[in-house]
């Protein structure tokens, strides 16, 4: 009797001490609950077990064979090993789920771990493809990382780290998951993504969330960050390869200073197509198989041409052309555009020379993209042209997209500046599409600001843009800037720019982009419709101009290059 008592309270002992550290280490209110009852239960049995030894409790027998057995201990031992049975197996699984845990997530910030990740996305990408619907794939690298942990230790790293993957947690919408894959890079799964803009705008949120400043030991620290998305089922329809082309798009965002990127294959270095449109066009700009484009740009107060942008054209032999918008940025992710713009203004250049000895004067905008403004060469290249064509620097003008610029101000600054040493003009071009103020960018000593289509398109029925168009005009008036708009297809269009006090124009009210031969002949017409104006002050102005009709003027086999130099002109 006494050592079946001793047995009790020791087995009792036992559930007790397992119950309660199970009950005050268990984040999981399941496993509380056991532990809360086996304490209860535990401490009852050991009680009874204490009474049963010192003879106090109350003491049931059962006769047997003419002997007397006493039970009680048997029923207390028997609840009192049930309840240490059930409080390990409780145990057992939390440390189970506590291996699990560790498994699936990162120590440092609690965040799923790549394991999970991967598990999240494989059940997103079998739902949407039950649903039909999309699903967003986000890889983000914070940029600087490394020079604050160089600088500032690895606590304060980690910290960071930990603030970033708290703000961020915190802040994204339910059914999005946020995971830490290792170091400074995170990446994020969003469900039901209706298209790319859909994920464009997120990407940009988790941006503008990490670009707030965090405060880690009273310094304040600030990180960007670049994100590259995919997209199923468009760019992958497995976890491998979407987040292989996620880090694709994640590496020309960081390259290019752009926040982030969608993937796009012609940006993959490995596919097919980007292999061979790689060599096509380096083939292309060898063999001299490029074409230019040159379009109209007017005077928007008088309606005279005052020259024309330069514009690429591609046509591989035997084939449709390709887009601008494609060989362009494919050029620029290959270094292409190095000898395509070397191209472009010895192919332009050449041909306004002999538009000059013919005694028309044309003015020229040639488009510099942003990666150019890092070339060593680039300046001595342009100086050497305009020496081989001796054609005067005025009359050049380079357009330099306002995203370019903000890459990186202080170099495009630097280089903006020789350029106008040089006499030639600088215009930000697409203005409007980044996120400068014009009074910054009258430090760069640009001359221009070429205010983006979008918002000229839609100006005679959209009142915001008409504001916004006016409102830029009287700024950069005020700081001594000439205003070009782009994309006027409407005589209306032109009308409300003329009335804001806008300088020049271009759309294709005046006409398209068209070929060299088509240029130089509704230059010779409109010219010589004004006899008494200067050669090569070609004017669309009303009464003067005649109306041309497509049949008057070379025809092109290029769609793009049909000029379209206004069925009328009259404005007035
Ligand atoms: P961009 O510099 O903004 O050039 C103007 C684009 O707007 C041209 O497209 C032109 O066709 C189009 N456009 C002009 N007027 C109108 C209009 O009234 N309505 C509409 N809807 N569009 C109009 P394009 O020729 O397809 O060129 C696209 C882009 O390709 C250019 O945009 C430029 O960024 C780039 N690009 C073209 N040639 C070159 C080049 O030689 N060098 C560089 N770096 N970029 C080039
Ligand atoms: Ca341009
Ligand atoms: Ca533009």
């Amino acid at each position: 009797m006494l050592g079946f008592g001793i047995l009790n309270v020791a087995i009792s002992s036992y559930a007790f001490g397992a119950a309660a550290a199970l009950a005050w280490r268990s984040p999981k209110w399941r496993f509380r609950f056991v532990a809360i009852l086996g304490l209860v239960a535990t401490a009852a049995i050991f009680a009874f077990a204490v009474a049963a030894i010192l003879g106090a409790g109350p003491v049931l027998h059962v006769e047997y064979d003419g002997k007397s057995y006493a039970f009680t201990h048997v029923l207390i031992t028997v609840p009192a090993l049930l309840m240490v049975l059930q409080v390990e197996r409780a145990r057992r699984e939390e440390v189970t789920q506590a291996f699990e845990y560790q498994a699936m997530h990162d120590s440092l910030t609690g965040l799923p771990n790549r394991a999970k990740f991967t598990e999240t996305l494989t059940n997103a990408l079998s739902e949407a493809a039950r649903n039909d619907s999309r699903v967003a794939v986000f890889l983000l690298d914070l940029d600087r990382f490394k020079d604050i942990n160089d600088t500032l230790g690895h606590a304060v790293g980690d910290i960071l780290l930990q603030e970033l993957a708290n703000r961020l947690s915190h802040n994204i919408p339910k059914h999005a998951m946020l995971a830490r894959f290792g170091g400074d890079e995170f990446a994020l799964v969003l469900s039901d993504v209706l298209d790319a803009d859909t994920a464009k705008t997120f990407a940009s949120f988790v941006l503008s969330e990490i670009q707030h400043p965090f405060v880690v030991d009273d310094i304040i620290l600030e990180v960007g960050g670049s994100i590259g998305i995919s997209i199923f089922p468009e760019h992958g329809s497995s976890c491998d390869e979407l987040l292989q082309h996620a880090d694709i798009a994640m590496y020309a965002a960081k390259r290019d200073h752009l926040g982030y990127q969608l993937y796009s294959p012609e940006e993959d270095p490995h596919s097919v197509r980007t292999l061979t449109l790689t060599a096509d066009l380096r083939r292309a700009i060898k063999l001299n198989e490029l074409d230019l484009a040159f379009q109209p740009k007017v005077d928007v107060q008088t309606g005279e041409m005052v020259g024309a942008e330069v514009l690429a054209r591609w046509r591989q032999p035997g084939q449709e052309h390709v887009c601008p918008d494609e060989f362009i940025p494919h050029a620029e992710q290959t270094g292409l555009i190095y000898p395509l713009t070397k191209w472009v203004l010895n192919a332009a250049l050449e041909r306004a020379s002999e538009w000059r000895q013919a005694g028309r004067d044309i003015e020229l905008a040639v488009n510099l993209s942003a990666r150019l403004l890092h070339h060593s060469a680039i300046l001595a290249t342009v100086v050497s042209i305009l020496r081989k064509w001796d054609y005067p620097p005025e009359r050049l003008t380079l357009e330099i997209t306002e995203n370019a610029i903000l890459i990186d101000p202080k170099h495009a600054m630097e280089m903006v500046a020789q350029f106008a040493d040089l006499g030639i003009k600088v215009s930000i071009d697409d203005f409007g599409t980044g996120y400068s103020s014009l009074a910054y960018l009258k430090t760069l000593a640009a001359r221009e600001v070429k205010i983006d289509k979008s918002f000229v398109l839609g100006m005679h029925e959209n009142e915001s843009d008409r504001t916004i168009v006016k409102s830029v005009i009287a700024l950069a008036h005020d700081l001594g800037l000439t205003v070009v708009a782009e994309g006027i297809e409407r005589m209306e269009t032109w009308a409300i720019l003329e009335a804001y006090g806008c300088d020049g124009g271009q759309g294709f009210h005046f006409g398209r982009p068209m070929a060299a031969s088509s240029f130089e002949h509704c230059f010779r017409l409109t010219a010589a419709s004004a006899p008494d104006e200067p050669a090569g002050t070609a004017s669309l102005r009303s009464a003067d101009v005649v109306t041309l009709s497509p049949k008057m003027l070379p025809v092109s086999p290029n769609r793009d290059e049909i000029p379209l130099i206004p069925a009328s002109a009259k404005k007035r």
